[in-house]
């Protein structure tokens, strides 16, 4: 990624924490091995139910763990009160229908996630150079691209990277030990793919109930710092509170990411946004003297300075940030807006999917603490978050409930109102294209896209859950392989598109 750093050289940068992927969390295509063939022969059985029911899978975008839901919906004539049912999932395969999951967790449900991957990406996109309803101009304002990272609690075996060569570990500190007889360097040279990378040098050392404390705080502190960082671009640029609101808005979004050692760093996109008299809600750019420049000494002033309580009579405090900050500034020459926004969207898939699938949901026991399939120093991290959670002083950070999270119970991003675009209206573009191609260009859609039910009627519908995920093996075998061949096909489409052109 090209790079016009203005912060701190040397920073730890966003590429160090991913390169263990989890082969395993992607398109896992489940074996018909071992899934019982009865069961796809009994769903392929009735050519005209499997055609409805493959439908449907398609329909919810082959998730893996469709929302099974049971009921109808009618229209019923304000006028008179007559009632016509206009569907019922009675005729449907299993009485059944199938809606997807929409999870963003790729560790979930991974059609659901990429779905949720490129709305992301537009999101963000819209935020950094406009459309989806936002102007051009954007593109002009101030922009950064920031990583806010954790501070350190204990040295980790890290992979380090210098002119392309690999360098060692920790090679300073050859004199005495730690407290634990542990040696307190490091000299070999990790691969960005080994498994001990973010492994502490010594457990004992490690401070994990000050890690997860900090991961619980973190929102926090990220709420305090987009205060902060107002406050410190008025200072800087000798304006009142009142005034600098006045003339200027700061908008942001940003997306959470776990390091190798179990900690969550923030990548933020932080723009400058102008604001016109008049019209509350335009995206205009800044007024002269608000420059990147300004913007990104107020980033450095409040990352130093900022930081969020922990409760009385907790082992720690106080949550700052860690001293590695890394500050980029956005445009077109050096890093794009197509870079920025592909490298947030990834991050809207994941959360602890880096350490494999075991956390992909909470923590329910005692004995799931101890058979977790995660890095020793991960599970070591869960189980901390188990042990703190059970303290009344810190019952408010509710560790327990988010231990599959090592503590971190923030959304995988936060974004202020003006960044750009939402999702919401993202989807019901997406849902508003679908029901035109199907009622025509006539038809009249809701905020969400939805078809208006005819004029003088109102639409009822009422659904029963009846469960998440395919009933058999063989039904989720059967819509993974529905689902395989559908991304084959497309990939064969672009291929032919792109030997066309
Ligand atoms: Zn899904
Ligand atoms: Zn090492
Ligand atoms: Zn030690």
């Amino acid at each position: 990624m090209a790079r016009a750093t203005i912060g701190p050289a040397g920073a730890d940068t966003p590429s160090a924490g991913h390169h263990h992927q989890n082969k395993e969390n992607g398109d896992r295509a489940l074996g018909l091995a071992g899934v019982a063939l009865g069961e796809v022969l009994a769903r392929a059985g009735d050519p005209a139910e499997y055609e409805r029911w493959a439908e449907q899978t398609r329909t919810a975008g082959y998730c893996a763990r469709p929302v099974r839901l049971a009921g109808g919906v009618d229209q019923v004539e304000t006028t008179t009160g007559e009632v016509h049912q206009t569907y019922t999932t009675e005729r449907e395969p299993d009485g059944v229908l199938l809606k997807a999951c929409g999870t963003r967790r790729a560790a979930r449900c991974q059609p659901c996630a990429e779905v949720y991957r490129r709305d992301a990406f537009q999101l963000v996109a819209a935020g950094l150079r406009g459309g989806k309803g936002m102007p051009a101009s954007v593109a002009e304002h101030p922009c950064l691209f920031v990583t806010f990272t954790a501070p350190s609690f204990g040295a980790v075996h890290s992979h380090r990277e210098q002119g392309g060569r690999v360098r060692a570990c920790h090679p300073r500190s050859p004199g005495a030990p730690c407290p634990h007889g542990r040696a307190a360097g490091c000299r070999r040279r990790h691969s960005a793919d080994d498994p001990e990378v973010g492994a502490p040098l010594c457990v004992d050392c490690f401070d994990y109930q000050a890690a997860v404390l900090w991961n619980a705080t973190v929102p926090e502190l990220w709420r305090r710092t987009t205060i902060y960082l107002r406050r410190a671009l008025g200072r800087l640029a000798g304006l009142s509170r009142a005034e600098l609101d006045r003339q200027v808005r700061l908008s942001y979004i940003k997306v959470a990411e776990y390091q190798r050692r179990g900690l969550v760093h923030y990548h933020a996109i932080v723009r400058l946004d102008g604001r016109s008299p008049g019209q509350a809600g335009a995206v205009v750019p800044p007024p002269p003297g608000f420059t990147v420049e300004l913007l990104a000494a107020a980033v450095r002033a409040t990352a130093a300075r900022v930081t969020a309580p922990l409760p009385a009579g907790g082992p720690v405090q106080a949550a700052p940030w860690g001293g590695q900050l890394d500050i980029r500034v956005i445009d077109a020459a050096e890093l794009s807006a197509e870079q920025v926004a592909g490298y947030v969207a990834k991050y809207a898939t994941k959360a602890t999917e880096s350490f494999g699938t075991a956390l992909a949901w909470p923590i329910r026991g005692t004995a799931q603490l101890e058979a977790l399939d995660v890095p020793a120093h991960v599970a070591r991290l869960v189980r901390t978050c188990w042990q703190l959670g059970g303290r009344a002083d810190l019952a408010e950070l509710k560790l327990r409930r988010f231990a599959h999270m090592l503590g971190y119970r923030g959304h995988w991003s936060t974004k202020s109102r003006r960044y750009s675009t939402t999702m919401r209206d993202l989807r019901a573009a997406r849902r508003a294209w679908i029901t035109v191609r199907r009622h025509g260009p006539g038809a009249q859609l809701d905020r969400d896209g939805r078809p208006l039910p005819p004029e003088g009627t109102v639409t009822i519908g009422s659904w029963e859950y009846a469960g998440s995920g395919y009933t058999t093996l063989g039904d989720a075998w059967l819509a993974s392989s529905l689902a395989a061949q559908t991304r084959e096909q497309r990939r064969i489409a672009r291929e032919e598109l792109a030997g066309d052109a």
